[in-house]
């Protein structure tokens, strides 16, 4: 049966391939009861969809609500809307209210959270339709709208926004385990911390792109892949006692040599111990860069992120003033020994009657200047600097994110080249192996 509100909207792949209106030609599945059903996984993940807005609109079918404390009005903490309703919500002052737009139009509060399901598998928030269950609380600004649904499904919306399904087979199944691992290890991690949510749905964690990026391919990737995730191996072929996922990290190209977090973020993590040769990635979109930025453009950079994160050390109070005063003289990019990718920026400023007349050196790690500057514009800390005619500085710089773990445009160039998911797998995160946990 069609819920009513899904006339005029894109439907479901699912409901399509259920009425035979299209057909899931393709690789290795043809449409059967068996590879149709979607199985369950043992989790279920909590994304963080919002906490600024204060006002939503939700509707569905047969909505079943449920209060997690007690309610502020009069009525039953939990009830069914018998058929197709719309409703306000609105959180003040630590305070969420919920009214219903038509019909009986209900009214209650509740200074907790309140959950809301659909039996047909939807709820519609703001008109976006959004798998099984939501969980709606008053936030410190806004409403807290966190989304609870399986984890295999949460992994199907991931696919055609963090990279495509119509990539080769092999190359989705790889950065599909990796994207499921990622997430398993952040429910983990969320919980040992006491988090009410396990991931953001935005490049914080993994761009989720919900149920309207899910698609026949990226729900066949998901499906054959189910359960794996990539744990440490031992390094003596045997399985530990209870595997636990590795933070299976991923980036758009890496230029040449894959990264070991502790270079990007300081700290290691368990399950890389080695980083990767690419030669797959080259050529990739964004591979290889320019970025030309000029003395203010960098010091604006610094200025707003001395703001954000505080000064760093060996900065003198007054280096705003100075570097306004002074020129920039140099940009000094020291890479790691053991890495082509920067390790520490140092920006040489003078003063523009000479070096007597005043100097001063300011040093930063090169992820924190790609911080400032914007990953977005900067794309990796591989780089070298020069300085050009028009006294503007160009970076020219190779791969294009963090270059932990799998490099998605190089993992696609080996599926095209008949590698398996397996072995792609094997090539990036050398440290670690596929283990099936449900
Ligand atoms: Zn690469």
């Amino acid at each position: 049966m069609l819920c009513p509100w899904f006339q005029g909207r894109a439907l479901p792949w699912f409901l399509l391939i259920a009425a035979g209106w299209i057909q899931t030609a393709g690789a290795s599945v043809s449409p059967s009861p068996e590879t149709l059903a979607f199985q369950r996984s043992p989790h279920q993940v909590r994304l963080l969809l919002s906490e600024i807005e204060s006002q939503f609109e939700v509707r569905g079918y047969d909505l079943q609500w449920a209060a997690a404390g007690s309610l502020l009005t009069k009525g039953p903490r939990a009830f069914r809307a018998d058929r197709a309703t719309r409703w306000q919500l609105r959180c003040f002052q630590g305070l969420l209210t919920v009214r219903e737009l038509e019909g009986k139009a209900r009214v209650f509060s509740t200074r907790g959270a309140m959950r809301v399901a659909s039996p047909a598998g939807f709820v519609f928030l703001d008109g976006v339709a959004v798998r099984e269950e939501l969980l709606l609380g008053p936030g410190k600004s806004g409403c807290r709208v966190v989304n609870v649904l399986d984890l295999e499904k949460y992994v199907e919306g991931i696919v055609n926004a963090e990279f495509n399904s119509r990539w080769n087979a092999d190359s989705v199944s790889a950065q599909v385990i990796a994207a499921r691992t990622y997430a398993l290890y952040q429910m983990r991690a969320a919980r040992k911390a006491g988090r009410d949510y396990d991931l953001k749905v935005t490049i914080h964690d993994q761009v989720y792109g919900g149920a309207a990026a899910e698609d026949a391919a990226s729900a066949r990737a998901v499906r054959r892949t189910r359960g794996m995730v990539l744990v440490a191996s031992t390094g003596k072929g045997r399985a530990p006692a209870s595997p636990a996922p590795i933070k299976a990290f991923y980036h758009s190209s890496c230029g040449g040599l894959t990264e070991l977090p502790e270079r990007v973020w300081g700290g290691p993590y368990s399950g890389y111990r080695r980083a990767s040769r690419c030669p797959f990635c080259k050529g990739a979109p964004k591979e290889a860069w320019k970025l030309r930025l000029t003395e203010k453009d960098l010091r604006e950079a610094l200025r707003l992120g001395a703001k954000r994160d505080g000064l760093e050390p060996g900065w003198p109070l007054d280096w705003h003033r100075r570097a306004s005063q002074y020129r920039l003289h140099r940009v000094r990019v020291t890479p790691w020994k053991e890495s082509p990718r920067a390790r520490e920026i140092a920006l040489v400023w003078r003063h523009p009657a000479g070096l007597k007349q005043g100097w001063m050196e300011l040093k930063l790690p090169a992820t924190r200047l790609r911080s400032w500057v914007g990953p977005a514009r900067l794309l990796s800390t591989r780089f070298d600097a020069s300085s050009a005619r028009d006294g503007s500085w160009l970076l020219e710089g190779r791969g294009n994110g963090h270059g932990v773990g799998l490099c998605q445009w190089g993992a696609k160039r080996m599926g095209e080249k008949g590698n398996r998911a397996a072995a792609i797998l094997a090539h990036y995160y050398p440290d670690a192996r596929v283990a099936k946990l449900w």
